[in-house]
C-alpha cells in the first residue's frame, strides 16, 4: 500500500506540470495575448501569401521541451509566415472570411470548460445554445422549426450529412444505385462529388446541368432532362443547387429548381456555402427566393460571418432521414438517452466534437447582427469597386456577379491569352501583398477575386490594383511586349 501511495505521488508531482498555477496562466496568457495583439496590429501590412515550404525538423515533436516564446517563435516562423495569411484583408482567393477576433474567444472558453457538446445529458446548455443557433439559421433561411440541423467542422462536411439523408429518404442502395440519378452544375463545389463516393453512391449517374451565361443552372434544360431520364426508367431523386459557386459567385434559380423538384419528388439540396448569409443583404435578398423549398441546405458561417475555420452548418427538413444513419444508442451510452433536445451526435458523423457553437453565439450576442450585415453589404460594394478599377486600367471582367465573387483576364492579343494570364497570376502570388486565385471559365484562363473576410477594406483593393499594375508591367516585359 506504502509503495502503491509512493508510486502515485511521485507520479503526480510530474504529471502536475499538466495544470500550470495562477501565476504561470497569466503569464501565458499574457504572451500569447502579445503575440496576437501584434500579429493583428502586423496583418494587413504583412503579405497575404509567402511561398516556400515548411521546415519538418522544427515543426516536429520529438525535440525536447521548449517555452511558449520559443514555440510562439517557431509558431510564427514555420506557420504564419509562410503560405496562405487567411487572417489578412488581403486575402482575395478561394472563399475567405477572415477569423473575427471574438470567436477566439468563445474557443478559449469551450476549450478550458470543456463542455460536452455532444449529447444534450452532458451538457443542456451547450447543446441548447448549439440548438439555438440553428434554429436562428431555420429563421433565416424560412425553414421550418421542426427541421434538424448540426454544427459541423465545415461545409465538406455538412455536405456529407445532407446527401446522406437525401440517399436514405430514397433508400438508394444495392441495385438501385446504378439506375439513380442526381442532376448538378458543372460548377458545384468538389465536396459533393467526394460525399457522393464517401456514401456508396459512386456508380450513381450524374447529369452535368447546362448553365445560362452566367454560370447558373437553366432550369428549363433540368425540366427536359429529367423527363427524359424518367422516359427511360431512370430514377430521378436528387438534384443539388448552389446559392453561390465558389468559381464565380452565382445564385442558381433556387425557386424555379425547387419547383422541379417538387413535382418530380426529388430531394432538393441547395449549398449555400459561400454564398449563404448574402440573404442578409436588403440588395441581395431576391436572389434567395425559393432556398426554403430545400429539403436541405448547406451553410459556412466560417465564411458568410467571418467567424475562424471551423464552422459549417447543415439544416434538413426530414428528421428521419438523418437520424435513419447518423441516430445511434450503445448500452454505454444509456444514461443520455432522451432529453429535451435533439442530440448533435444524432445528426452527425461525430460523438465527442469540439463545443464550436460557442464561437458563433458569443460573437452574434456580443455584436448583434448589424455589423455582420453591414460587412456582408460592404464586400458587395468593394467587388464592385474592384471591378471598375481593373476596366479602368485595361482588364476585362466577367459578367456582373451574383455576389462577391467575380474574374478578370487581360485581353492580350499580341501573344497566347491564357499564357498570358497564367504568367500574370504567376507573378501576382510571387508578389503576394494582395492573395488573387485562377480558375478556367469554358477554357479561359481567368483570375479570380473572391471579397468576402471581413479586413478586406478599401485600401485592400486600392493595394491589389497597384500590385496588379506592377505584376502586369513585368508580365509584359517578360513576353518582351
Ligand atoms: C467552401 C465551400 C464548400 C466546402 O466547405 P468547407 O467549409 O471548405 O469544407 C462547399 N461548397 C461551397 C460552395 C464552398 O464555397
Amino acid at each position: 500500500m506504502k509503495s502503491l501511495l509512493n508510486s502515485i505521488q511521485s507520479l503526480e508531482s510530474i504529471s502536475e506540470a499538466l495544470e500550470p498555477s495562477l501565476e504561470q496562466r497569466n503569464n501565458y496568457a499574457k504572451e500569447l495575448q502579445d503575440f496576437t495583439n501584434s500579429f493583428i496590429a502586423t496583418v494587413e501590412s504583412n503579405k497575404a501569401f509567402i511561398s516556400g515550404d515548411a521546415d519538418q525538423q522544427k515543426l516536429s515533436v520529438h525535440s525536447s521541451k521548449k517555452s511558449l516564446s520559443e514555440l510562439l517563435e517557431i509558431y510564427n516562423d514555420e506557420v504564419v509566415e509562410k503560405g496562405l495569411s487567411p487572417a489578412s484583408g488581403g486575402h482575395i482567393g478561394y472563399i475567405p472570411g477572415g477569423g473575427i477576433y471574438t470567436a477566439s474567444l468563445g474557443d478559449t472558453l469551450a476549450s478550458i470548460t470543456n463542455e460536452y457538446a455532444g449529447m444534450y445529458f452532458g451538457s443542456p446548455g451547450a447543446v441548447t445554445m448549439e440548438n439555438e443557433l440553428l434554429d436562428w439559421m431555420k429563421g433565416v433561411f424560412g425553414f421550418p422549426k421542426e427541421a434538424v440541423g448540426n454544427l459541423t467542422s465545415g461545409g465538406s462536411v455538412a455536405n456529407l450529412i445532407a446527401l446522406t439523408a437525401a440517399r436514405d429518404k430514397h433508400q438508394i442502395k444495392n441495385e438501385k444505385v446504378t439506375q439513380s440519378v442526381i442532376y448538378l452544375s458543372p460548377q458545384i463545389h468538389h465536396c459533393i462529388h467526394k460525399a457522393i463516393r464517401i456514401i456508396g453512391l459512386e456508380d450513381v449517374q450524374i447529369r452535368l446541368l447546362e448553365l445560362d451565361g452566367y454560370s447558373r443552372i437553366d432550369a428549363k434544360k433540368l425540366k427536359e432532362t429529367i423527363a427524359k431520364d424518367s422516359a427511360e426508367g431512370l430514377n430521378p431523386f436528387m438534384v443539388i443547387a448552389s446559392a453561390g459557386t465558389t468559381d464565380t459567385g452565382a445564385v442558381d434559380p433556387l425557386e424555379q429548381i425547387g419547383h422541379i423538384a417538387q413535382e418530380n419528388n426529388l430531394w432538393y439540396h441547395i449549398d449555400g456555402a459561400y454564398g449563404g448569409f448574402f440573404v442578409l443583404s436588403e440588395t441581395k435578398k431576391h436572389l434567395f427566393k425559393g432556398i426554403e423549398l430545400a429539403d436541405s441546405l448547406v451553410i459556412d458561417p466560417h465564411k458568410g460571418l467571418f467567424l475562424p475555420y471551423g464552422l459549417g452548418a447543415v439544416l434538413v427538413k426530414d428528421k428521419e432521414a438523418v437520424f435513419h444513419s447518423h441516430h445511434y444508442t450503445a448500452n454505454y451510452m444509456q444514461d443520455a438517452v432522451g432529453g429535451a433536445q435533439i442530440n448533435p451526435a444524432d445528426v452527425s458523423p461525430e460523438l465527442t466534437k469540439h463545443f464550436r457553437g460557442l464561437r458563433m453565439w458569443l460573437p452574434l450576442n456580443l455584436h448583434g447582427i448589424e455589423p455582420f450585415v453591414a460587412c456582408l453589404d460592404e464586400k458587395l460594394l468593394l467587388t464592385t469597386y474592384f471591378r471598375e478599377k481593373l476596366t479602368a486600367i485595361g482588364f476585362k471582367v466577367g459578367p456582373e456577379p451574383d455576389l462577391s465573387v467575380s474574374y478578370f483576364w487581360y485581353p492580350e492579343s499580341r501573344v497566347d491569352q491564357n499564357d498570358f494570364n497564367e504568367k500574370l497570376m504567376e507573378l501576382i502570388h510571387k508578389d503576394g501583398s494582395v492573395f488573387l486565385s485562377s480558375t478556367k471559365i469554358e477554357g479561359k484562363y481567368v483570375i479570380r477575386i473572391a471579397i468576402l473576410s471581413f479586413r478586406t477594406k478599401i485600401v485592400t483593393v486600392d493595394k491589389a490594383i497597384k500590385m496588379i499594375e506592377k505584376c502586369l508591367a513585368e508580365t509584359k516585359a517578360a513576353f518582351g511586349i
